[in-house]
């Protein structure tokens, strides 16, 4: 038994393992991960984009950043699995999780000369350049270390992905990107073509995350596709098209991302078009692999609503106040009873956090049945943008992250002690 599922009983599984007998043995708050889960949305979404008759080589690139365990990370790279990158430090994370260097693509607006240098000595695949600037620092770094940059462009297709805005990146006023409306994008490829040590990989586009609607997707890679033909047709070597990441899941847990749908999609506009196609999926294969549990401390009744008063926090997961992001949120023992009392509404209730600010909230206005103190609630869909989006807000030490995988839980990243992060401070001004 695989994924998310309940018992007759009506007890949380992760993987066939009991999600209470977890909690208790390692504490709250606490991140759990099915391996399977990991294991098998990849595989589909890499059948789904190359079936073995495609058209074309495709490379799946994992986006490091969703949820860059180094477990996490080596179960991948050992499913075949590439790494995007946007930071020097997901570099050597995924190197050191034998993820091969020329399975790295490197993205991000803000790649600084060491990182350029340390991608170069490491010999990754691709780099994504996002703006004239950087591109002619990467020639520049290049030569100077007497190597051959492979970079592509990610290009700005001006397409709004209709997601929420922050994490939008794909219309034309955000920092994302070369604009592709007014030429420059062209221009600077032509540019790029030109250089003794850059060997063009071809463009690539990224409009968003968490897209529920594939229009958006083929808009944009429609006016990729007519930029790259262009350029071929000027004489420019274009070998690769980057299509990024982006799919959305849907985090009432009712149906898994229709990676098939999106596959369709890509065939549909890039078959026989001669360009290897290359993907950064993160969200849409992290997010529904793990779940945040938490510990119930009270039930309090405010002036206008009750809250359900919980041991994790906005630190924890900030999804829910940075982005008004929905996550479903349910207890892990939930039998026929407690069922029969959400449908009949039992408790409405914002389920909160002890940090001290409003907006520490991981859910409004639910519906829960009648829970007690002590109670484990679960955090659903929690497995991309959270546990590497923790932070020690309020002197908060991260939650430990437990990946399930044959029936074994294996704590990948201990819980931290408020000693850990006292010791990385330094105090000139303590009392001796
Ligand atoms: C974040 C990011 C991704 C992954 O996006 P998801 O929505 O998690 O699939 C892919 N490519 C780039 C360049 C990114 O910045």
């Amino acid at each position: 038994m695989t994924g998310f599922t309940r018992d007759e009983d009506g007890r949380l599984l992760i993987d066939g393992l009991d999600v209470a007998e977890l909690a208790e043995s390692y504490g709250t708050p606490v991140y759990l991960y099915s391996g399977a889960g990991f294991l098998s949305h990849f595989s589909q979404f890499r059948q789904a984009v190359a079936p073995k008759d495609a058209p074309y080589q495709t490379k799946v690139h994992y986006a490091v950043k969703a949820n860059s365990a180094l477990a996490i990370l080596s179960l991948l790279a050992q499913a075949g699995a590439g790494a995007d990158i946007v930071s020097g430090g997901e570099m050597q994370r995924a190197l050191q999780a034998g993820v091969a260097p020329d399975h790295i693509v490197f993205s991000g607006v803000g790649k600084s000369s060491d990182e350029i240098r340390a991608a170069l000595s490491a010999k990754i695949g691709q780099i994504n350049a996002e703006s004239p600037a950087e591109l002619h620092l990467i020639a520049d770094i290049a030569a100077d270390m007497g190597v051959i940059a492979p970079v592509a462009l990610r290009v700005n297709v001006n397409v709004d992905p209709g997601s929420h805005a922050k994490i939008s990146t794909g219309q034309r006023n955000t920092k994302f990107g070369i604009s592709t409306d007014d030429g420059e994008a062209e221009r600077l490829y032509h540019w790029l073509c030109a250089q003794d040590s850059i060997k063009p990989c071809g463009l690539a586009v990224h409009i968003g995350s968490q897209l529920t609607k594939l229009a958006p997707f083929e808009t944009a890679y429609q006016a990729l596709l007519e930029l790259a033909d262009r350029l071929r047709e000027n004489g420019c070597d274009v070998p690769q098209l980057d299509l990024g990441g982006g799919l959305g899941v849907d985090y009432n847990c009712e149906t898994t991302p229709d990676f098939d749908a999106y596959g369709k999609m890509v065939a549909r506009i890039f078959a026989n078009r001669g360009y290897d196609l290359g993907f950064e999926p993160g969200r849409s294969i992290a997010a529904d692999q793990g779940i945040l549990v938490v510990s119930t401390l009270y039930l309090k009744d405010g002036a206008d609503k009750q809250f359900v008063i919980v041991d994790g926090a906005m630190n924890d997961l900030i999804r829910p106040t940075l982005y008004e992001a929905y996550h479903k949120i349910e207890p892990v023992l939930m039998n026929g009873d407690m069922s029969q009392e959400i449908k009949s509404g039992q408790i409405t209730a914002d389920i909160v956090g002890p940090v001290c600010e409003t907006g520490d909230y991981l859910g409004q206005d639910r519906q829960l049945p009648s829970i007690t103190s002590g109670d484990y609630i679960a955090v659903r869909s929690a497995g991309a943008y959270g546990a590497v989006m923790m932070s020690n807000y309020n002197t908060r030490p991260e939650a430990a992250e437990i990946l399930v995988l044959d029936g074994t839980a294996h704590v990948i990243r201990p819980r931290r002690t408020v000693a850990d992060l006292l010791a990385l401070e330094t105090n000139p001004f303590a009392a001796s």
